[in-house]
């Protein structure tokens, strides 16, 4: 067989196994949405099925033969071919530690696992969870030393999610950030506080259930290949080239919730219908890791959808789509509200500078989890105590603690980390694109409402380089820079030291 026989075999197979990750993916929407509860166990089992047939093609040992084939082939190691066998290779060796008999289990007990916590945290009851999350805390630890590490377990979970990152260097970016974070938010904390209550009026869910989708159109999200419904837990799956599925949930007396859940959600769905259909299926096709997946829905709920120009242009609109409800209101008012700075309990509403102590404070309970230094049993307790720390606040519930999240219920410990470093490369992209183009004239184009030379920078420098690049290296070649804190921290500061904001 020669190289190119054998890269050809590689690529085939590894859309073979993407196939099968889709379906899941499918049967993964299916079960937030609109799966009956009685459906769970049924559920678990075909979720399991699929996951152990997926982890069989992975390891398939012809793969290793495959990959030795090729590897040193390419002249050129930023090809498209060299970095899908670079990353192929490095999904390969993690598949093959971890053992079929642990993915399948993982498969059944997260789909249990996630059952429990939807009826713990509606329920306000951490007892019903509390099993489960031992058992899911159980075999990540088991797989985490399967796939082996240096350091830290935590090393190990982290790498799926934000390939090339380490504990230690989230550890370092995280404490830079407290220091400075803080401060600014108790800064901000002792100002006037803006008014918020126009935004806990009446909002019909029909009507911001087409204004979201009217906004989400506007930015660039294709209706033609993608749709939104509604869930417990608002989420983008992206099934693959055509097929983009957003997630939301509507609370009829909160704008926020909805609209700039669907915008966020919008931005991950963008990205996902930016990668190059050429490739689906291999990692030139995939995203580069959840660091940027994250960065690209942040852009959008933030950088954009929080911007002056943004709400120039929707803030008429708004008005027309909610008589009686924001009449008196003026654009100004309605900025300040959707920007003020307040510690709150819930992370997927928190605001953008509080939201990263949101993460600081899972970063720290799930290392604990994990390392065994702190027991589930003793999570709520925990959590209520270094919330009081960071935010100066105790959560009066539970449900709105330490059983908001869904993610330690499907196991993705290391996923927290990756929102703020969304944060980080959302600000830094900012500043490159406001560079590249002019600050003013991509404000004269929001202003407008079109969103066309924000969405193709972002097509240009991230999405159609899918996992070409690391994440660093995406970055550097995107902004011209390594990944920093710095760009978030001016923008940061130059919105809270305005009285009304405008970024
Ligand atoms: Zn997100």
């Amino acid at each position: 067989m020669t190289s190119s026989d054998a890269y050809a075999e590689l690529v085939r197979r590894s859309r073979e196994v993407a196939l099968i990750q889709s379906c899941s993916a499918v049967l993964g929407w299916d079960q937030q949405t609109y799966m009956p509860r009685a459906g769970a166990a049924l559920r678990g089992d075909q979720l399991a099925l699929l996951a152990g047939w997926a982890h069989q093609k992975a390891t398939d040992p012809v793969l290793g033969e495959l990959l030795a084939a090729v590897e040193g082939s390419a002249s050129d190691p930023d090809s498209i071919e060299a970095a899908n066998v670079r990353e192929l290779r490095h999904a390969f060796d993690r598949s093959v530690k971890i053992p079929a008999r642990l993915v399948e289990e993982l498969a059944r007990i997260t789909t249990l696992a996630q059952d429990a916590w939807q009826q713990a945290r509606a329920k306000n009851h951490f007892a019903t969870f509390r099993p489960l999350l031992e058992r899911v805390l159980a075999l990540k630890r088991e797989e985490a030393a399967a796939v082996g590490y240096v350091d830290h377990p935590y090393d190990a979970l982290l790498d799926e999610y934000e390939p090339g990152a380490t504990t230690a260097g989230i550890r370092a970016l995280f404490a830079g950030l407290e220091k400075e974070l803080v401060p600014l938010i108790r800064a901000a904390a002792e100002k006037k506080k803006p008014r918020t209550d126009i935004l806990h009026r009446d909002f019909p869910i029909d009507r911001q259930k087409w204004f979201a989708e009217s906004a989400a159109a506007a930015i660039g999200f294709d209706f033609q290949s993608g749709r939104i419904d509604t869930t417990a837990h608002p989420f983008c799956s992206a099934f693959g080239p055509g097929d983009c599925r957003l997630t939301t949930r509507y609370n009829p007396k909160f704008f926020n919730e909805a609209f700039f859940g669907v915008l966020h959600e919008a931005g991950h769905g963008m990205y996902e219908q930016g990668l190059l259909p050429e490739h689906h299926g291999t990692p030139a096709g995939t995203y580069c890791s959840l660091g940027i997946h994250e960065s690209q829905s942040r852009f959008w709920e933030n950088q954009i959808g929080r911007s002056k120009p943004f709400w120039d242009h929707f803030f008429p609109r708004l008005k027309q789509a909610f008589p009686g409800a924001l009449d008196e209101a003026r654009t100004e008012d309605f900025l300040s509200a959707i920007n003020a700075v307040e510690p709150s309990f819930i992370r997927v509403e928190a605001d953008e500078a509080t939201y990263n102590l949101h993460i600081l404070l899972r970063f720290e309970l799930e290392l604990a989890l994990l390392s065994g230094d702190l027991a589930v049993a003793d999570l709520p307790g925990a959590w209520n105590e270094k919330f009081e720390k960071l935010f100066g606040l105790v959560p009066k519930t539970d449900s709105e603690g330490c059983l908001q999240d869904i993610h330690w219920s499907f196991g993705g410990f290391g996923y927290f980390p990756t929102y703020t470093l969304g944060n980080l490369y959302a600000a830094q992209f900012g500043e490159a694109l406001k560079r590249d183009y002019g600050e003013s004239e991509i404000a004269r184009s929001v202003r407008v409402g079109d969103f066309r030379p924000v969405l193709g920078w972002l097509r240009d420098r991230v999405h159609r380089h899918g996992r070409r690049y690391r994440a660093e290296r995406l970055c550097e070649r995107a902004t011209g820079a390594a990944l920093s804190p710095e760009p978030f921290l001016r923008y940061l500061k130059e919105k809270l030291s305005q009285s009304e904001p405008v970024c």
